[in-house]
Order: C-alpha cells, then sequence, then structure tokens
C-alpha cells in the first residue's frame, strides 16, 4: 500500500475564463475553414478540476491559494517591452503572445499572472513543508514562452518564474526541470541554456512543436555543457518508452545532478486521444511517470517535487489522466476507472519499440558522457 502524502493542490475558476477565442484548432477561420473552438480551451483543465472534486480526492488534499505573482516576479525572466505589451492588449480587447497561435482576451494578463502565482504558491508551500509535494492545475501553460515573447499557448514562464522566485525565498540553488508534455519544453531549455545549475530535461514527440530543435545534440551552453536534456521520441510512442526514458536517462541524470527541487513540466498530450500529437501514453503510464518522479525526489532532494500543468487538449481523457497522477503523488486511490482504459490498455503501441529504444540509447549515453556518471 502506497503512503498517503500531504498534496498541495492549486486550481482557480478565474484559469477557465482566459479566452483563446475561435479557431479550427490551431487553424484561423476564413475561407475554406469553418470556424471551432481553440484546442487550447478550459475544457480539459475545468473538467480535471470537476472530477478532483467529484472523485472525493479533493477532500484529501491541501488546497494551496494562488495569488497574482507580481511584476517584479515576471521582470526575471521576462523583458519590460513584453510585459507591457501584454498588459497594454490585455486592458483593451486581447491579442497574441506573439507568434500567431497565442491568442488571449481582455483580462488575459492577469489571469496569466495568477497562473504563475499558482506555481510560485506551489512551490513555496512545498519548500515551506506544509506540504509534501505538489500538483498546480494553472492556465494559460508556460512551457513555451520565452523572455520577450509567448509562443504556442503560453503567455508567460510559469515555471521559471516560480524557480527564480525559489532561489530568492528560500535559497535554493540546485534545480531539475522535467517536461513530459508532448512538444518541446523550448522555454525552459532556452531560459537555462548556459546555467550549470538548472538540468532542463524534456521528453516530447520528435519534431512536433516547435517544428525545429529539441534534439539530442542540444546539451547545454558553453558554461553549462549537460545541464540540457532532449528526448525527442518518434510518433507513436506509448507507455513503455516514456518508463524507459525516465528510469534510463531522467533518473540517472537526476541522481547525479543533486538537485534541492525538482519542477515538472505536467502535459496531458502524449494521450492517444488528443489532438495535436500522436503519442499513447495511457492514464496507467502516466500513473507510472509519477510515482517515479516521487520516488526520484524521495531519493534526491527530500521529496520535494512540484507538477506545473501545461497542455493536453482531449476534454475527456485529461480528467481522468490528471486524476491518475494526483492520486499517484497523493498516495490516495479514489477507486475511480479510467473508462477509455479498456480502450488502449491492450494496444500493441504500448510496449518499447526498437526505433524507439535507439533515441533513448542515444540520450541515455549523451547524458552519462557529459555528466561523468555511468
Ligand atoms: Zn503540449
Amino acid at each position: 500500500m502506497t503512503a498517503v502524502r500531504r498534496t498541495g493542490y492549486v486550481y482557480h475558476e478565474q484559469y477557465a475564463w482566459h479566452d483563446t477565442g475561435t479557431q479550427a484548432g490551431i487553424i484561423p477561420p476564413g475561407g475554406p475553414v469553418q470556424p471551432y473552438r481553440t484546442f487550447e480551451s478550459p475544457e480539459s483543465k475545468s473538467r480535471f478540476a470537476g472530477l478532483v472534486e467529484v472523485s472525493g480526492l479533493l477532500d484529501n488534499l491541501t488546497r494551496v491559494r494562488a495569488t497574482h505573482a507580481t511584476e517584479e516576479q515576471l521582470l526575471r525572466i521576462h523583458s519590460a517591452e513584453y510585459i507591457e505589451r501584454l498588459k497594454a492588449s490585455s486592458a483593451l480587447q486581447g491579442g497574441d503572445g506573439g507568434d500567431g497561435s497565442t491568442p488571449f482576451g481582455a483580462g488575459s494578463y492577469d489571469i496569466a499572472r495568477l497562473a504563475v502565482g499558482g506555481t510560485i504558491a506551489a512551490t513555496t508551500a512545498v519548500l515551506d513543508r506544509r506540504v509534501d509535494n505538489a500538483y498546480a492545475l494553472v492556465r494559460p501553460p508556460g512551457h513555451h514562452a520565452l523572455p520577450d515573447t509567448g509562443m504556442g499557448y503560453c503567455l508567460l514562464a510559469n515555471v521559471p518564474i516560480a524557480l527564480e522566485n525559489a532561489r530568492r525565498t528560500h535559497g535554493v540553488e540546485r534545480v531539475v526541470i522535467i517536461d513530459y508534455d508532448v512538444h518541446h519544453g523550448n522555454g525552459a531549455q532556452s531560459i537555462y541554456w548556459d546555467d550549470p545549475n538548472v538540468l532542463t530535461i524534456s521528453i516530447h514527440q520528435e519534431r512536433l512543436f516547435p517544428v525545429t530543435g529539441g534534439d539530442t545534440t542540444e546539451t547545454g551552453g558553453p558554461s553549462a555543457p549537460g545541464s540540457c536534456i532532449n528526448i525527442p521520441l518518434p510518433a507513436g510512442s506509448g507507455n513503455g518508452a516514456y518508463i524507459a526514458a525516465v528510469e534510463r536517462v531522467v533518473a540517472p541524470a537526476a541522481r547525479s545532478f543533486r538537485p534541492d527541487l525538482i519542477l515538472i513540466s505536467s502535459g496531458f498530450d502524449p494521450s492517444p486521444l488528443d489532438p495535436l500529437a500522436a503519442m499513447t501514453v495511457t492514464s496507467g503510464g502516466f500513473r507510472d511517470i509519477a510515482t517515479r518522479l516521487v520516488e526520484l525526489a524521495t531519493q534526491v532532494c527530500g521529496g520535494r517535487i512540484v507538477f506545473s500543468h501545461e497542455g493536453g487538449y482531449s476534454p475527456v481523457h485529461v480528467p481522468f489522466c490528471g486524476l491518475a497522477v494526483l492520486e499517484a503523488i497523493s498516495g490516495y486511490n479514489t477507486g475511480i476507472e479510467d473508462p477509455f482504459g479498456p480502450s488502449f490498455d491492450y494496444s500493441p503501441a504500448l510496449p518499447l519499440k526498437p526505433w524507439q529504444d535507439e533515441i533513448i540509447t542515444e540520450a541515455e549515453h549523451l547524458a552519462q558522457m557529459l555528466s561523468g556518471y555511468n
């Protein structure tokens, strides 16, 4: 039986009020394209929060209150020009974060500050030992955001800003950021490229978004060789490939790095039901990943681990994947089975394939070579 832990949980109704407007998923409507929703809509997140409550799990979590991140906190990562631009558009009818794929409506600047603040509050609760670990179910997501622009639905760099805050308030020095969202964690990679005290690890679908970068050969800047690890899995990868990546690359690299804290960019878009990707990680797969990450944190940094929500665009499947992760990190089992389980649990896509193993082996060898462990 798994030990029950005190797990902090952040959610705020305003996260669902961030308005991403009307698109055909990711395509602007017009001409032959009929208007539809933007894939990054409130649905998958608010339904996840709904299931956390209806399942009874909420009663066994510790609510952590999100507050707005201050401009001073944002400016530790973002440029003043970018923040001013966001603020000005948000005060009117909204706009775009900068890449044409990051739409936002009126008031989104404050909601994005609340998402950063949710990740900061969860991290602070863990560092203060008020909880053992935490999950911040925030929106908008943050892992593509860069210092001077939003990108890929992300407005502000939630995890890096929380990390910088932890450095100042709790003397945290070394941090590992692990990103299992199906898209490349280019934001943290770029921000910490030359910082030897932050190890960024991204497991993602090869060349999905951004379409360039995220390769195994990107290993960190001149002052920080080995501080970046990419595991770009081929489309079609499932539970087997993800677990192998965690066991053979993520865990040994994190052990060797000896962090004070682990931050997770938690995306559920490796789900087989996601409209933006082509992976096959089931709710059971996400549960296994989270279980291993919590064990890893126990081994390397006194259990200090914080999950910050990123992508995941299947409104019907994300709630069950998210519940599985929250059950894994809290040790509390609601007894609710994922009703989609039988559709995928026997899929031949789940076990590790040789062509997936090749990439993991390459990442494994590069990480070993650069960090000097075996
Ligand atoms: Zn994603």
